[in-house]
């Protein structure tokens, strides 16, 4: 989906991007050291880690500030939990937009921060975060992309997303190689023998895609009943009538295989029978699910899998770390989208003084200040 362009008052904007969405390395693959190139790392005022609604309203509000940022998400698109779990739902409580659809909200605000071009790091989990002794950070990801930054704001969110696995016995030495939970390089398995599990519209959408492309197509789904658009149920069901895809109603039993090869699946059936899939490669689209992941382990005082922070910077335990959106906890926490545009606010002249503590402070409004309109890039 290309999201890099966005065009507002007459002018076009172009994001930073240092990955295509569609090539999101899978974060259960990690990278060996010695396949990591060792680049020098970036050096920037801060690091926001997660690209849902609040950590793009945070590029916002320290760009008014004249404060630059890299945001890092380890899924292949902004948004968080609002592209992921319910782009098409109408959100009705976001101030002076009486419905607004959730992907919307992610639309807009990537215009509104288009101007401070953050560059936007995807399909990049961070895994590792350090407090230096001269008060920055070390900040790595999963591919070995590193960031040394004067502050960092944690918007994780309910944590990072991660597929949900097929769970058969012995499936991950397989992951990755024959069994997988997104597509990639879809030409590459042209002309192979395919098994896809699930019922929304990935699953839905790949069966379509790959009949005639593929060696065999054989789509399995638990039950009747689809989540995906009705129009792909239909066009998929055509096929099966067509003889282009087989389909098993059916749960993932067990394994084939031939010592190290992989030959396929057994599906067992709500027939009861068990039903050998012939397969080179199974695809399994059951969804995502958050994982609080590495963000638990990088020393910051904890409550009930949230990080505590005070409510007049929304600082961590760990000075410099900031945290907002739903990962933050406090008395009266609210996990609502307003409730992190508000602390993204506050947090962002919080990091101006922990950046620059000499530097004076003063409230402008962007109605009324040449500076911060000119950050925005409004024509005068
Ligand atoms: C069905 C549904 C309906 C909702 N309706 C409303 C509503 O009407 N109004 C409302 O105010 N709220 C609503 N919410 C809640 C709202 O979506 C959340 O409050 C909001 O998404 C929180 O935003 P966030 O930016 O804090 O986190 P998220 O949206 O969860 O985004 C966090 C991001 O951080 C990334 N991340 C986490 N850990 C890492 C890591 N280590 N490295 C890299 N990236 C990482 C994740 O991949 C994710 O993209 C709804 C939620 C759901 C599920």
């Amino acid at each position: 989906m290309p999201v890099s362009d966005f065009v507002g008052g007459g002018r076009t904007f172009r994001l930073g991007y240092d990955c295509a969405p569609q090539t999101v390395p899978s974060p259960l693959k990690e990278l060996s050291l010695s396949e990591i190139p060792s680049k020098p790392p970036v050096v920037t005022e801060v690091v926001i880690i997660g690209a849902g609604p609040c950590g793009l309203f945070q590029v916002f509000e320290l760009g008014l500030l004249g404060i630059g940022c890299h945001l890092i998400d380890s899924l292949g698109t902004p948004g968080g939990q609002c592209t992921e779990l319910y782009p098409d739902k109408p959100i009705y409580d976001i101030p002076a937009l009486p419905i607004c659809g959730a992907q919307e909200l992610i639309d807009r605000l990537m215009q509104q921060i288009a101007p401070f071009n953050a560059p936007l790091h995807l399909g990049q989990e961070v895994t590792a975060l350090r407090r230096r002794e001269d008060g920055r950070f070390d900040v790595e990801t999963v591919l070995g992309t590193r960031f040394d930054a004067g502050a960092v704001v944690i918007a994780g969110g309910v944590g990072s997303f991660q597929p949900r696995r097929i769970g058969v016995p012995g499936a991950d030495v397989f992951e990755g190689k024959s069994i997988h939970y997104r597509v990639r390089d879809a030409a590459s398995y042209h002309g192979k023998k395919l098994a896809i599990f699930g019922g929304g519209d990935s699953a839905l959408d790949w069966v379509i895609d790959f009949a005639g492309k593929a060696a065999s197509v054989t789509h399995i789904h638990r039950r009747a009943e689809f989540r995906g658009a009705p129009a792909s149920v239909a066009k998929m069901r055509s096929l099966v009538d067509a003889g282009a895809v087989r389909y098993i109603e059916g749960l993932a039993d067990s394994l084939i295989t031939g010592g190290d090869s992989f030959a396929g699946i057994n599906v067992k059936g709500t027939d009861g029978a068990m039903h050998a899939v012939d397969a080179d490669h199974v695809f399994a689209f059951f969804g995502l699910h958050p994982k609080l992941g590495p963000i638990a382990e990088w020393g910051m005082e904890l409550e009930k899998k949230a990080l505590k922070v005070d409510t007049e910077k929304f600082q961590t335990s760990v000075p410099g770390i900031f945290a907002v959106g739903d990962i933050n906890t406090y008395p009266g926490k609210k996990k609502l989208i307003l409730s992190g545009f508000h602390e993204a606010a506050l947090a962002a002249f919080a990091i101006q003084h922990y950046l620059y503590p000499a530097k004076k402070q003063f409230l402008q409004y962007t109605t009324t200040s040449p500076v911060m309109q000119k950050r925005l890039g409004v024509p005068h």
